[in-house]
């Protein structure tokens, strides 16, 4: 199994239970450590149940902490269109990475890791490119990882996630592009979103603008946003 890859299994977690669900999404995520040893004792760490299938090294070693087959615990509460227990459904891939707050851009090498991993449980359990998922983008209240200096776009271009090129256009949205606009976002499948209370809805704008959009993070939302909605809708649905 994934027997082309050089996996290390040095290090193992207790932390899963059984699938509920067959697999379908692969969630992706940063540590938030400073270095591999720290992100491995908490992934390990009985006492706080967190866990993930692989953690990528900083030089791009790839670690396999629980069996694929079993259900990791990475995600927490989190949604996707109306699916939850999203843990069932997904394989769980950690990198290395103190987190967007320090900065720190992704090594070469880890991405390369991740985009070697990835194609092989893309094609194991025929995964599709619109459930290559983030943490932020299942769990948008609670998370941020992997962050905006994940390469989103880069990994698009090995076939991996959906992305499509930015459409700037700094004109505000009117009211009828804002609800144009978060109608597309559920569609897409960003859980969570209402409209009784719309300030609920700035996390997950923002971590749809993460993900889609890294450069508008912290900034008013414009006509981009409601074009790259428009043109992702179109790809997931062609
Ligand atoms: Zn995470």
């Amino acid at each position: 199994m994934l027997c082309q890859l050089n996996i290390s299994n040095r290090f193992k977690s207790k932390n899963f239970d059984n699938r509920k669900k067959r697999v379908s999404f692969i969630i992706f995520h940063y540590t938030e450590t400073k270095d591999l040893e720290e992100a491995v004792k908490l992934l390990t760490d009985k006492k706080r149940k967190v866990s993930s299938h692989y953690v990528i090294d900083y030089d791009g070693s790839i670690y396999n902490l629980v069996d694929i087959e079993k259900r990791a615990w990475h995600a927490g509460e989190s949604c996707w269109k109306n699916l939850t227990d999203i843990n069932s459904r997904s394989i769980g891939i950690e990198i290395v990475n103190p987190g967007e707050k320090k900065k720190v851009k992704y090594k070469i090498k880890q991405i390369d890791s991740v985009i070697k991993l990835t194609k092989l449980l893309k094609k194991k359990f025929k995964i599709s490119n619109s459930r290559i998922l983030g943490h932020s983008d299942i769990a948008p209240f609670r998370k941020v990882d992997p962050g905006i200096y994940f390469p989103w776009k880069r990994l698009n271009e090995k076939d991996i996630g959906l992305w499509v090129e930015d459409k700037l256009d700094k004109s505000k949205l009117t009211e009828k592009d804002y609800i144009l606009f978060l109608n597309n976002l559920k569609k897409f499948g960003y859980p969570y979103i209402t409209d009784y209370l719309r300030s609920k809805n700035k996390a997950i704008i923002e971590n749809f603008h993460r993900h889609h959009l890294p450069q508008m993070v912290g900034k008013e939302l414009t006509k981009s946003s409601l074009f790259k909605s428009i043109d992702l809708l179109k790809i997931k649905n062609s």
